[in-house]
């Protein structure tokens, strides 16, 4: 038995990283300056956007929120299966998430089921480009402008992906991306607002630095602001220069990553196909940078148990994502409204997906799962 686990998910980091950081900690300037400022410049130029960093996604998505004054009395639609990041993100602003069903064939927020629940109240749709793929936006935006709503992208899994010739970020209403250790290019941890509204990067400038006014512009001086005034709810959401030093060098890496990470979910579709129990969801590795690889087991019933043998075999696998309404915080009690997703959710696995995933691990995962499920007892109540 292979001793070694192959991990579902893992950061890749290279010399480069290691000695950027380790600059930044020598520097004795650690805290929020010239790197983060650095970083978002470059980030700028990537999405040919203004650009904003956060200490995470959740933050940037929290922070997004709160610039557009969603709050108490308000609602966002947001998908069913998504992290539940995108949910505490809502409700830390008062909002309600309105949770809504996902499109079967793309785990995509469904625009047919959010038609159904938008009410006066609602003032945001969240879209979450899950796993990396972006849907079909132009639906979103052309519901969102019927509706007059905003739209607050979930992107956190989908930096790179690129929709009609155009990066996701670089167009559309407010981007919110994710750094932790594990997304498309990571900071350690850590997130970023992209937008064309000035309005919007300017309030979360401040709102990221206690409120404290045009504090971000003193600090990127290698100053402070000690006159200031504060108007607005502010939190500590700032990123540092070690987390900022980090993804510079991961950005400069990326297309080398991404181009790992689209090969390695190709590689999957050419060897899964032929097992008729397995299916996919609707991908396109030409435009898209994947996040995560979901399968979908048909009829599978023990998921827990599959998992737990796959790791005797040293595969490490994940579930992307439990329905939210699962959760104690976020129940709804007529779930049963949420068809696609009731179906779907006991189907899905997750499979390893990071660039130092070899061929021969994947033909190791893939002849293991083939074996392992013409077991019936994983398609057993
Ligand atoms: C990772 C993630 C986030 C939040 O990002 P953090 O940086 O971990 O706070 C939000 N939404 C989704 C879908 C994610 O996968």
């Amino acid at each position: 038995m292979n001793k070694k686990i192959i991990k579902v998910s893992k950061s890749n980091i290279s010399f480069k990283e290691v000695k950027a950081s380790n600059q930044v900690v020598a520097s004795g300037n650690l805290g929020m300056g010239l790197i983060v400022e650095k970083f978002e410049k470059k980030l700028r130029k990537f999405f040919n956007r203004k650009t904003v960093c956060l200490n995470s996604g959740t933050a940037a998505l929290h922070m997004a929120l709160q610039a557009c004054k969603i709050g108490h009395g308000d609602e966002v639609l947001v998908p069913s299966i998504t992290y539940v990041a995108s949910f505490q993100a809502i409700t830390a602003t008062g909002a309600k998430p309105i949770i809504c069903d996902v499109n079967d064939y793309n785990l995509i927020i469904s625009i047919t089921d959010a038609k159904k629940r938008i009410t006066k109240k609602t003032k945001a749709i969240m879209p979450v480009y899950f796993s990396g793929h972006s849907g079909e936006i132009n639906e979103i935006y052309n519901f969102a402008k019927k509706n007059k709503i905003r739209v607050i992208e979930d992107a956190a899994h989908a930096f790179g992906t690129v929709y009609k010739k155009k990066k996701i970020g670089s167009f559309g209403d407010i981007t919110c991306f994710s750094f932790d250790g594990i997304k498309n290019i990571t900071t350690g941890e850590g997130g970023c607002v992209v937008t064309n509204d000035g309005k919007v990067i300017k309030k979360i400038k401040d709102a990221r630095l206690l409120g404290v006014e045009r504090d971000s512009n003193k600090r990127f001086l290698g100053q402070r602001s000690w006159d200031f005034d504060v108007k607005e709810q502010g939190w500590r959401y700032h990123m540092s220069d070690i987390n900022a030093s980090i993804g510079i060098a991961q950005l400069s890496r990326f297309r080398v990553l991404a181009l790992k990470r689209k090969k390695i979910c190709r590689f999957y579709d050419n060897i899964l196909k032929r097992n008729e129990k397995i299916s996919f969801f609707k991908r396109d590795y030409g435009k898209e940078v994947p996040h995560i690889y979901v399968v979908k087991i048909k009829n599978l019933k023990q998921r827990k148990l599959l998992r737990a043998d796959l790791l005797r075999y040293g595969i490490e696998t994940g579930v992307h994502y439990l329905p939210n309404y699962k959760l104690t915080k976020f129940k709804v009690k007529n779930k049963k409204k949420y068809k696609n997703t009731e179906k779907i959710f006991k189907e899905i696995l997750t499979l390893p997906l990071h660039p130092d995933i070899k061929q021969k691990d994947q033909k190791y995962i893939v002849n293991t799962i083939n074996v392992l499920i013409k077991n019936k007892k994983y398609f057993r109540n």
